[in-house]
């Protein structure tokens, strides 16, 4: 989404009211999501979706196959 458009920009300081980043580009989302953390990535970006799915991890079978003492 154009930041523009969006019900949570402020014309007046032309910056996000909820101080949240907008990157265009792919190379720039994961920049931002390295740098600030991928919470800092608008909810509306159309690159956030796939950091968040890139940053989580899966759980390893191995911690599931320990056994109890
Ligand atoms: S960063 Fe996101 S929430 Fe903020 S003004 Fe832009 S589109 Fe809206």
């Amino acid at each position: 989404m154009n930041c523009r458009d969006c019900h949570r920009y402020d014309p007046e300081t032309e910056t996000c009211k909820d101080r949240k980043l907008n990157p265009k580009s792919w190379e720039q989302a994961v920049d931002c999501a390295n740098t600030y953390g991928v919470r800092s990535v608008c909810i509306f970006n159309d690159h956030r979706e796939k950091l968040i799915s890139g940053f989580t991890l899966p759980v390893s079978n191995k911690q599931n196959l320990r056994k109890r003492p």
